[in-house]
């Protein structure tokens, strides 16, 4: 189908758009929790999905224009899954000119040889490709690990963590491994899900299907995944504010006594206009009022 010049006008203002909102989300995202500092070598792991083509591609950018100086070394780990096709990747990121690493490692014999059939897989899978990941950080002198989780992964693990695991933990936008060795940093997590897809056809990303290993969807997160959507269908901007409010918390209003000391709590006779009302009713104005980021243009 061929476009009129105000087909490809609109187009191209729309792209444009796109692209500032989601460098605008990433550059908020980092410069919020000092994800990125001068003299960092960033070690960027890229799965062939849309979201680390994404973060990949964001973060390129943001090298070649942020007032800051750090390096980006990209970082594939072919698992060695059946129909895995080795050379995209390498094809991609030398076309990119800029420096890469391409692990192979086994870990889907591994898998397939420890978890019996029809079992869930990803947890072991998961666990497996973040040791080597963090090897091969520290054998590349990465300073910062960066994934592409964006803020629905974000809110999905919240809820997730909420109803199956009993606890109100997210998925922090930056963290210390868990061998205590590297910062893992998350510069998408103030970008839309939808903005990543529409920037990934817009690229026309060489993007590698995930479910190759043949495992299901973690039904759970499908699960959740799905009452996310139906809320913003019934109540639209649900999620912006659920995800709002996990930069908004008050430990003294929650039940976590190593968060708040209310064994030493006692009255110190300052009133406080905006404290507690615990003889009020509650009356909650829309958070939605005050968008912790900013969606226009
Ligand atoms: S979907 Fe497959 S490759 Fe991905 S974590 Fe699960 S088992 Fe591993």
């Amino acid at each position: 189908m061929t476009l009129t010049a105000h087909q490809q006008d609109k187009e191209r203002y729309e792209a444009n758009k796109l692209a500032k909102r989601l460098r605008r989300c990433v550059g908020q995202a980092i410069g919020d929790f000092n994800m990125i500092e001068a003299g960092d070598r960033v070690m960027v792991c890229l799965s062939g999905g849309k979201d680390s083509f994404g973060m990949l591609d964001l973060l390129l950018y943001l090298r070649d224009h942020a007032p800051i100086q750090f390096d980006i070394v990209a970082v594939n780990l072919d698992q060695k899954q059946p129909g895995f096709p080795a050379e995209v990747l390498p094809a991609y990121l030398k076309g990119l000119n800029i420096p890469f690493h391409i692990e192979e490692q086994d870990t889907y014999s591994i898998v397939k040889r420890l978890i019996p059939e029809g079992k869930t897989t990803c947890s072991l899978c998961s666990r497996l490709r973040r040791g080597v990941l963090y090897r091969v950080a520290g054998e590349l002198g990465a300073t910062k690990i960066a994934l592409g989780h964006h803020r629905s992964d974000i809110i999905e693990t919240f809820f997730l963590n909420l109803f199956f695991g009993g606890k109100l933990k997210a998925m922090p936008p930056k963290l210390v491994s868990d061998d205590g060795r590297h910062v893992v940093i998350r510069p998408l997590a103030y970008c839309f899900e939808d903005d990543l897809g529409a920037w990934a056809e817009l690229q026309q990303f060489p993007i590698i299907p995930c479910d190759l290993c043949g495992s299901q969807e973690n039904l759970q997160r499908k699960q959740v995944k799905q009452m996310l959507q139906d809320w913003d269908k019934r109540f639209p901007g649900r999620s912006k504010t659920l995800f709002n409010a996990l930069s908004r918390i008050t430990p003294s209003h929650l039940m976590d006594p190593a968060l708040f000391d209310f064994r030493n709590l006692v009255a110190n006779g300052v009133p406080d206009p905006d404290g507690d009302r615990a003889f009020d009713p509650e009356s909650l104005a829309s958070p939605d009022v005050i968008p912790l980021l900013p969606e226009e243009d």
